[in-house]
C-alpha cells in the first residue's frame, strides 16, 4: 500500500536482474540496491505524506489525487541548480534537449534515451519519467548538436546522457554516433557516455541481441581517433559483484574505452567509508578509474538522503586515506552546484575561525577553478547554498 502511494510521487521500475541478482532478499529492508530502487516511506517529509494519506483516505477523486500529487512534485524541486538554465543557442534557436555549461564539455540528451533499466529512488532527473512534459529535456536533431560543436571550437567533449543513453537500442544509438563520426569535427576529442547500465544492466555488453553491434560501435570510436570514456554509476559494492558485470567491464575495455565511475554520497544508501574504500579498489581491479564522489543534491528526497557537508567529508577523508594513490583518481565530495562544481577539500581552523576550504574543479566561469576559497563552518550545511562567505562580504562567484 505505502509503496502504490509512493509510486505517485516518485516513478517506480526495476527488473529481473536487480531482483534476482543484486538485492539480498532475506534482509531486503536493510538491503542498500533494495532502498536505491523501491522508494522508502522516509523519502516524503511528513507533511506530504499527511496531506496525500488524507486524500486517499477520504476516498478524494482521481484527479484531485492527481493535483496533490503534482504539487507536492513541484515542491520536491525537480530542477534543481539551474538545470533547465544551461540551454545552448544556435543562430538564435535553442537547442532544446543540449546543455552548455562548462568550457570544454557539451551535455546531449537524445530523445530515445530519457529512460532507464530501473530507477534510483535519489534520482535527481526523476522529472524525466514522470510525464510531466515540459520538464522534458530532449531533441532528435543530432545535425543541430554537430553544427554547435563546429561553432564552439573550444568544446572538445561531448557527454551523451538521459536517463540512460545507453537503454537505446544499439541502431540508434549508431545512427546518432555515425553522423558525429563522419561530421569530422576537429575540435571534439572525447564522447563520453553516461550509463547505469553496468549496474542495472550488463547484459547490454553481453547477452542482448544488439550486444556485439553496441560494441562494435564503442570500437569504431576509437577506430576513428576519439577517445570514448564511459561513465559509468556505481552505488554500491553490491553493484559489482555478479560474473555478468565482470564480463561487461572486459567487454568494453577490450573495444580501446575507458570506464570512469561515479556515484553520490546518500544517507541509507552508501554512507560507509569502508564500503567507498572497497569498491574503489574493486574498481580499480576491474579496470575502472574512480572519478567522483558526489553530495545528494538539493531535490527530491534530500532529507532523506542527505548528508552534512562535514559528514560528507569525513566519510570521503576516511575511505580516501585507505586506498592506494591509482584509486586517488576520485574527487569528492563534490556539490555540483549552480556556479560549478564545488569540492569541499576540508575543515580547518584559520586566525581562530573555523571554515569550509573550498574549490571549484568545474566551473561556469574558468577563472574561478582551482582557487581555493573559504565559507563559515556550519554543521548543518548541506549544500553550497546553505553556506556564508569567511573572511570575504561575498563568494567570488556571487560578483
Ligand atoms: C559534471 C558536468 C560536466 C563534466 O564535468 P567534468 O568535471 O569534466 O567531468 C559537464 N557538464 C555539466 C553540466 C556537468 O554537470
Ligand atoms: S540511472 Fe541515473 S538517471 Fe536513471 S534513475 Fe538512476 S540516477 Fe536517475
Amino acid at each position: 500500500m505505502i509503496l502504490k502511494w509512493l509510486e505517485r510521487f516518485f516513478p517506480f521500475k526495476v527488473n529481473n536482474y536487480v531482483i534476482d541478482e543484486l538485492i539480498d532478499w532475506d534482509n531486503f529492508s536493510k538491503d542498500p540496491i533494495f532502498r536505491l530502487t523501491f522508494p522508502q516511506k522516509g523519502m516524503l517529509s511528513k507533511n506530504h505524506y499527511d496531506r496525500m494519506a488524507k486524500l486517499i483516505k477520504e476516498e478524494a477523486p482521481k484527479h484531485e489525487i492527481v493535483k496533490a500529487a503534482n504539487q507536492i512534485r513541484m515542491d520536491l524541486n525537480p530542477n534543481p541548480a539551474g538545470q533547465a538554465h544551461n540551454v545552448p543557442e544556435l543562430n538564435g534557436e535553442k537547442l532544446v534537449g543540449a546543455q552548455h555549461k562548462y568550457k570544454e564539455t557539451m551535455l546531449f540528451f537524445p530523445t530515445q534515451g530519457q529512460t532507464c533499466h530501473a530507477y534510483c529512488t535519489f534520482c535527481f532527473r526523476w522529472p524525466q519519467f514522470t510525464g510531466i512534459d515540459e520538464l522534458k529535456f530532449a531533441m532528435k536533431q543530432v545535425d543541430l548538436v554537430i553544427e554547435y560543436l563546429r561553432a564552439n571550437p573550444q568544446i572538445t567533449d561531448l557527454l551523451i546522457t538521459g536517463g540512460d543513453p545507453m537503454v537505446m537500442k544499439t541502431k540508434v544509438f549508431k545512427a546518432y554516433i555515425d553522423a558525429i563520426l563522419e561530421a569530422d569535427i576537429p575540435n571534439l576529442k572525447t564522447i563520453r557516455i553516461g550509463s547505469k547500465t553496468l549496474a542495472y544492466w550488463p547484459y547490454r555488453y553481453t547477452h542482448d541481441n544488439d550486444a556485439q553491434q553496441l560494441l562494435d560501435v564503442f570500437k569504431k570510436i576509437a577506430d576513428n581517433g576519439l577517445n570514448l570514456s564511459i561513465m559509468a554509476h556505481f552505488n554500491h559494492i553490491n553493484e559489482m559483484g555478479t560474473e555478468a558485470v565482470a564480463e561487461a567491464v572486459k567487454n568494453i575495455r577490450e573495444t580501446g574505452a575507458a570506464i570512469r565511475t561515479q556515484s553520490p554520497l546518500l544517507k541509507h544508501l552508501n554512507d560507509d567509508a569502508d564500503m567507498w574504500a572497497n569498491m574503489w579498489r574493486k574498481q580499480v581491479d576491474m579496470g575502472m578509474i574512480p572519478y567522483y564522489m558526489f553530495m545528494a543534491r538539493e531535490t527530491g528526497a534530500q532529507e532523506y538522503f542527505g548528508l552534512t557537508l562535514e559528514e560528507a567529508w569525513n566519510i570521503f577523508r576516511d575511505a580516501y586515506s585507505q586506498v592506494s594513490g591509482i584509486c586517488r583518481t576520485v574527487r569528492g565530495p563534490v556539490m555540483s552546484a549552480n556556479p560549478g562544481k564545488v569540492q569541499v577539500l576540508g575543515i580547518t581552523e584559520i586566525n581562530g575561525e573555523k571554515v569550509f576550504i573550498l574549490n571549484f574543479i568545474q566551473a561556469r566561469n574558468t577563472d574561478w577553478v582551482g582557487k581555493p576559497f573559504f565559507a563559515k563552518y556550519d554543521p548543518k550545511a548541506l549544500w553550497l547554498d546553505d553556506l556564508k562567505p569567511a573572511f570575504a562580504d561575498k563568494f567570488m562567484y556571487e560578483e
